[in-house]
């Protein structure tokens, strides 16, 4: 059993249930609905396992991470509800996003317990715990923390394998995310010392038999090209890993956008555009 046509599996992270993104969910599926979408994945942020990591913007409106983990239950609540409610329509898959900073594997484990998402997408926003693709100045914090430009890229690559194989998240996020405000990333990204790194987490990739976020974000930025970079799409096609489409959108206007031109990227370099279905696959448990 595949899936066709339009198709998000990363994104719809909605005003209601994210304080850096727009609208409620229910319009936000309403939008996919209306630009031909029959399938669509939505994964609202995890909330914070401690109060240092929230957002300033959730510092700002006081909110705490009990009233995070409360919101991230309604989320559930709604989706869940909207799934049934559309049906019809769309069928809604119910996910989140995980995150990687220090103490995430119980919690994303409890997560994934307390509210058996429909799948995962495994991403890293931290390293050394600091949130680097918030600013430039977060990711020049991070930088510093790691030493270097390229310890960061190490470090996440790091990270990254790590989460991988504990979480075995049915979508890899944004898998060079690290790059977002490196301007000479094209080249990093082929620096050996990282390129192995790359190399190394695309293999256990396949070993696991994931999938991949073909991320569009960037195309919404006005940026050349989206996550990950056409060098590494290019080891993604030859080890032959499915890839989906993902506009990781933040509201209404973002949703299923440069998602037909994603799909296009896909055929001409080569990959399966029918989607598998998404599920939960099992956490590790130590
Ligand atoms: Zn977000
Ligand atoms: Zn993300």
């Amino acid at each position: 059993m595949t899936l066709s046509g339009y198709i998000s599996l990363h994104g719809g992270h909605s005003g209601e249930f994210c304080c850096h993104a727009q609208d409620g969910l229910a319009d936000i599926i309403a939008r996919y609905i209306q630009m031909g979408f029959r399938q669509v994945g939505i994964t609202e942020h995890i909330p914070p396992v401690h109060s240092k990591f929230l957002y300033p913007e959730e510092i700002v409106q006081g909110l705490t991470v009990d009233h995070m983990y409360q919101r991230f239950a309604r989320y559930f609540a709604t989706i869940r509800q909207l799934q049934v409610e559309m049906a019809d329509r769309i069928r809604i898959f119910a996910g989140m996003e995980t995150e990687a900073f220090a103490g995430y594997l119980p919690h994303v484990r409890h997560l994934a317990a307390e509210f058996s998402p429909d799948y995962l997408v495994g991403s890293v926003h931290h390293v050394a715990d600091i949130c680097f693709d918030y600013s430039p100045e977060t990711y020049e914090a991070a930088v510093r923390a790691c030493g270097s430009v390229e310890d960061l890229y190490l470090a996440y690559f790091d990270r990254q394998f790590e989460m991988i194989q504990a979480v075995r998240p049915f979508v890899v996020g944004h898998f060079d995310l690290v790059r977002i405000h490196d301007p000479d990333y094209t080249n990093r990204v082929l620096q050996p010392e990282i390129a192995r790194k790359i190399d190394r987490n695309l293999d256990l990739i396949k070993d696991l038999d994931l999938v991949m976020d073909l991320n569009l974000r960037p195309l919404a930025k006005g940026e050349a090209e989206p996550y990950p970079t056409r060098s590494i799409l290019e080891k993604i096609g030859s080890r032959r890993i499915a890839m989906v489409p993902g506009d990781d959108s933040h509201g209404v206007v973002q949703a299923g956008n440069h998602v037909d031109a994603g799909i296009r990227l896909l055929e001409e370099m080569g990959f399966d555009t029918q989607w598998p279905v998404p599920r939960l696959l099992e956490i590790k448990n130590e």
